[in-house]
């Protein structure tokens, strides 16, 4: 029998990892994966498949923990998926922001050279690549211009990604997703489209106690209204399923390249508010009040991305619509905060 193809993953506790842990799975792949020691030992979106894959406790500031993980599992496809994902957070930490998810991948991309140098790496750059774009929708040629700390660390490991590529003595197969926002059930509650579909189903649950937190700390619902930055800010919102997909497309290619992956259509996120509480048969209205404190130092956008390479080369194309997308987001809320 053909030996399993084995894929290692940093950040497999994470929305994407967790996600790309199944379709891999079903792919018949060994799966292992790196995560962060946390105090109470949770293994977040990963707990239902934790007998499946083969955890390493270790941190992408540490190389040495990466450097034991490869040594042992010895991976064939390595997806570099742990960062610190969120924008606006990243305003507050900038030192994490950059040496994790600038040159933590840097680790990944070096300890990978030493130690599997044939294995093939993902890695998951961002459409906040594009800051404020030039150009409307980006593709792979638009220039990046990054309007806060994590997508400047991610423009960093971006580029060093394309430089080990290029290295004339030992060329390294690294591949980039230009990955625009991708949601679902398993997306942070620090992000606006978790924040809105959870503050939708504890207003229609008319929740009182156990409501999440926001990205600053607070309940999510204050005296029955949700707190949003910049209504009019406009995202690219497709579904973390379809996208996990376009990760492993990426690695199964001869020549490592980079490829946007995105639906091609933006919405604002007034348009999501707004078809969120459609969903439970609400005004949204009546439940959203605006807040500075929510909108980012600097403002990116508009983010439309144009995926047209990676339908050519990869033959993919995003399956989740953004009106199914919300619903999908909601229902698993309203079960959740009931
Ligand atoms: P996510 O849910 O935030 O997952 C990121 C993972 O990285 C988490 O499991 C996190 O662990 C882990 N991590 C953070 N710091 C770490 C460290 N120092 N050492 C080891 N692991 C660490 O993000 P995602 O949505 O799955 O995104 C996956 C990747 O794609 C990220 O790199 C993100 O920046 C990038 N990306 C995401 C999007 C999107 O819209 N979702 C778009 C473009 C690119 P903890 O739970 O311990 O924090």
């Amino acid at each position: 029998m053909a030996k399993s193809k084995r894929a290692f993953i940093t950040g497999i506790s994470g929305q994407d990892g967790s996600y790309l842990s199944e379709l891999l799975l079903n792919k018949g792949y060994e799966v292992g994966g790196l995560i962060r020691r946390n105090a109470i030992g949770e293994l977040g979106n990963i707990e239902h498949i934790k007998d499946d894959i083969k955890i390493y406790f270790g941190d992408l500031q540490s190389p040495e923990s990466i450097a034991l993980a490869l040594l042992d599992f010895k991976p064939d496809e390595i997806y570099n998926l742990a960062s610190l994902s969120s924008p606006f957070a990243s305003f507050s930490d900038k030192f994490a922001s950059i040496m994790i998810t600038g040159v933590g991948a840097l680790h990944v991309f070096e300890r990978a050279k030493q130690i599997v140098p044939e294995a093939k790496v993902y890695q998951a750059s961002t459409s906040e690549m594009f800051g404020v774009p030039k150009q409307v929708p980006q593709n792979e040629a638009t220039p990046f211009s990054p309007a806060n700390p994590y997508a400047a660390a991610k423009e960093f490991a971006h580029r060093m990604a394309v430089i080990g590529r290029l290295d004339r003595k030992q060329p390294q197969f690294i591949s980039c997703g230009i990955l625009f926002n991708h949601e679902s059930p398993r997306r942070g509650l620090n992000f606006v489209t978790r924040k809105i579909t959870a503050g939708v189903a504890c207003i229609k649950n008319n929740k009182k106690e156990g409501i999440p937190l926001n990205e600053i700390g607070e309940p999510i619902v204050q005296n029955g209204k949700i707190k949003l930055g910049d209504l009019n800010a406009e995202r690219d919102w497709g579904y973390s399923p379809d996208y996990v997909e376009a990760m492993w497309k990426i690695l199964q290619q001869r020549q490592a390249n980079d490829f946007v992956i995105a639906t091609g259509e933006i919405h604002t996120v007034e348009d999501f508010v707004r078809e969120a509480f459609a969903t439970v048969g609400l005004d949204w209205k009546e439940y959203v009040v605006t807040d500075s404190n929510f909108v980012p130092p600097v403002q990116t956008g508009p983010l439309q991305g144009d995926a047209s390479y990676a339908k050519k080369v990869l033959d993919w194309e995003p399956k989740t619509k953004f009106k199914d997308l919300v619903k999908i987001m909601v229902h698993y809320d309203l079960a959740k905060f009931s």
